[in-house]
């Protein structure tokens, strides 16, 4: 899944031109390379494809937030799998 900034509220869905849902969540963001999940990040998703989007001010308060590691408050870990094609079932 990927993830844009957009200045606009209340535009429809890019990929699929679903309705975009204002709501708070557990966002994945990536920086420099690494990795990091803020929560209650306020977010557009999509209520069809699950597509993320956030206001500018937003991102840049994630950014923020990544830059500043004292800011993490807890590690966690969660199952990683790579995918492979072809795998026997
Ligand atoms: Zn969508």
């Amino acid at each position: 899944m990927t993830y844009r900034v957009i200045l606009m509220q209340n535009e429809s869905c890019e990929l699929c031109e679903g309705t975009l849902e204002y709501k708070h969540i557990l966002a994945r963001f990536r920086f420099l390379g690494e990795t990091i999940y803020i929560e209650n990040v306020p977010a557009w998703v999509c209520t069809q494809c699950g597509e993320q989007y956030y206001d500018a001010p937003v991102y840049k308060q994630m950014e923020q937030i990544a830059r500043h590691k004292e800011r993490i408050e807890r590690m966690i870990s969660f199952p990683l799998a790579e995918f492979e094609m072809g795998m026997p079932a």
